[in-house]
């Protein structure tokens, strides 16, 4: 298809606004329909996505639409995973692409998310086709939806495409609106080969599949190829388009958008935002924009049962294979033994990550709590970057501490916004701008440290705005904070798993509450055992864990030897899962109970 005919476009859209029902009426109203079952196994492969009702990895699908000029087009639907954790990824797509939908729910009008994917589309120029979905609802209410687009994204409301995805109204307008909104792509003069990859997976049998949409040049079978960000060549052995299954064609042109098949073997031989150029006639440089993708979560996965060790390793490589943006390495813990330090784009990412471990390897795992990334500069003027607060330097050597911070958008109807503003500042969270959506709603926009939002900020703001608030984030950089190395011990001995890096102000507090918690889950022992939290060697929180009186086998003074024999052996097997601590014997269980209630 000639190039002038293609049109490459993607959808933004909040979760429930409609977009899945409105791709698949699109493949509907342009008849690529039919290949739909394909398409369905290909989604399968992804439980978790369909369960939570995002998608990860992208799907992208060509369509030709005979347009009501009589011309048939090429349309290229790129999809975009829904979540921030993926942004990076939304960001290669929509640099795929010459224009976007923005789907706004008719009834619920626009949405913290859809902000943040606008936001990452005006940063590539695209024309944007507004589309207000859901007409149908009786709760619709066009004239403030036009108004809200107007005032928040600045769009004239006469652009907006009225729809219902779900009665199939106003598809053909949307499909119109593509062919004579979005530009054609434009070729580069040199014409020499420029393919940008956007996103890759992992398929068991052909190993790698890069998607790619190629910005000049053309590229097929046979052809040796090179990346810019590792270092090998190769030769092309498939390329095809999505019908939407994988299609085989003899090549790919600039404009297109489609998949290539090299041999690689692991998805780490191929980094999303990369540039694929002829290894005979290469492009100058390499497409703007990319990135390495740093890991922003990190957190210890530990083998429940430590026999399963060996296992857990596997098939951590096993996940790796599949997804570059997840690293890493074994450690050890006092309290956990043999495990991994492992890093995630972020909290979103480490669920899905731990799902598919429990699951597809069916492990039994426990997670220490989630850290961040921190960036340290030392006083022997060092700089060095720590994932695991165990690494952190002696305070004395340390000059300054910087941790990453985001800017979060926050939804939500007025009369809430005093306790919203509340969680942010308990955070330790900024408020920047404050902006009127409509007569109900106002949208916050705060910056805040990510450590604090990673668990509980989602869940306390749902349930302070009773289910009406909604938000979304990005990342804003590093910014020094008053951090310290907070440590608990045992009977005097340092706990690794519970050292954590916090604000010197809620040190204390934090302190008390593991302290407590950890109270209520270790036995008594025949001696006194404190539990101390410690800042530097100062103790900032303390309790103590009373004596045992009874022995246990005095009962049998006297008594039945084998009964007395028994009773010790069963004491003996209880050790097995039993992590010493210094002079104290502590079932690993108790360790676990605690990491799990937070
Ligand atoms: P996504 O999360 O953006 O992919 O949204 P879905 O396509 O899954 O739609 C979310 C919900 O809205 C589903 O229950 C759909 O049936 C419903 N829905 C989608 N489009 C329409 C529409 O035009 N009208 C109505 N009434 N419901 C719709």
């Amino acid at each position: 298809m000639s190039i002038e005919l293609t049109r490459n476009f993607s959808i933004i859209a909040h979760i429930d606004h409609g977009k899945t029902t409105l791709s698949d009426r699109l493949l509907e109203f342009t008849q690529t329909i039919s290949q739909r079952e394909q398409q369905d196994q290909l989604l399968d492969a992804m439980d978790l996505e369909r369960e939570r009702g995002i998608t990860i990895k992208s799907h992208p699908v060509s369509m030709y639409y005979k347009a009501k000029d009589g011309i048939t087009y090429q349309l290229n639907l790129l999809d975009t995973p829904g979540h921030v954790d993926f942004s990076y990824e939304v960001s290669r797509s929509l640099a795929a692409c010459e224009g976007a939908l923005l789907i706004v729910d008719a009834a619920q009008g626009v949405e913290a998310q859809t902000l943040a994917n606008l936001h990452l589309a005006n940063e590539q120029d695209l024309a944007i086709i507004p589309v207000i979905n859901k007409i149908d609802l009786p709760s619709c209410d066009l004239p403030k939806v036009h108004k809200q687009l107007e005032d928040i994204i600045c769009i004239p409301a006469e652009e907006a495409v009225p729809a219902s995805a779900k009665n199939g109204i106003g598809i053909e307008d949307i499909l119109e609106a593509v062919v004579k909104r979005v530009p054609p792509p434009v070729e580069n003069e040199d014409k020499l080969l420029r393919a940008s990859v956007f996103d890759s997976i992992y398929d068991n049998f052909r190993g790698v599949v890069s998607y790619v949409r190629v910005m000049s040049g053309s590229m097929k079978r046979g052809q040796r190829v090179k990346l810019f960000h590792t270092p090998n060549t190769y030769e092309i052995k498939e390329v095809g388009a999505f019908t939407p299954a994988m299609t085989k064609r003899d090549q790919l042109v600039a404009g297109d958008v489609g998949y290539v098949i090299c041999n690689m073997k692991s998805a780490a031989e191929v980094k999303i935002g990369d540039t694929i150029t002829d290894n005979t006639h290469q492009c100058p440089e390499p497409l703007p924009g990319f990135k390495e993708i740093q890991p922003m979560v990190f957190s210890g996965i530990y083998p429940v049962d430590s026999s399963d060790f060996e296992a857990l390793k596997v098939a951590m490589g096993k996940l790796q294979i599949n997804d570059a943006a997840f690293t890493w390495q074994s450690e050890s813990s006092v309290a956990l033994g043999f495990g991994f330090r492992c890093g995630f784009l972020g909290l979103l990412h480490m669920e899905i990550i731990q799902e598919r471990l429990r699951r597809e390897f069916d492990m039994d795992i426990i997670s220490t709590y989630p850290s961040v990334i921190y960036e340290v500069t030392q006083t022997d003027g060092e700089e060095i970057l720590v994932d695991n607060p165990c690494m952190l330097p002696e305070a004395q050597a340390i000059q300054e501490i910087r941790e990453p911070i985001v800017r979060i958008y926050v939804m939500t109807p007025g009369d809430y916004i005093g306790d919203i503003m509340k969680l942010v500042m308990d955070k330790r969270g900024e408020l920047e701008n404050t902006e009127t959506i409509d007569d109900v709603r106002v949208m916050l926009t705060c910056t805040i440290p990510l450590s604090e939002i990673l668990v509980d900020f989602n869940d306390k703001l749902k349930s302070m705005t009773r289910g009406y608030g909604s938000m979304d984030y990005e990342h804003a950089g590093y910014k020094a904070g008053k951090l310290v190395k907070m440590d608990i011990m045992i009977a005097g001995e340092p706990v690794d798993a519970f050292s954590t890096i916090v604000d010197r102000d809620k040190a204390e507090a934090y302190g008390r509450h593991l302290a407590a918690k950890l109270k209520e889950v270790i036995p008594q022992q025949l001696f006194v055992v404190a539990i101390q939290a410690c800042i530097g060697g100062k103790i900032i929180a303390r309790e103590s864990i009373s004596a045992m009186r009874k022995n246990v086998t005095a009962k049998c003074y006297g008594g039945d030897i084998s009964r007395k024999r028994k009773l010790l052996e069963k004491q003996k097997k209880g050790k097995a899962k039993m992590k010493a601590i210094g002079k104290v014997n502590i079932p690993q269980d108790s360790f676990i109970k605690v990491l799990k209630s937070g």
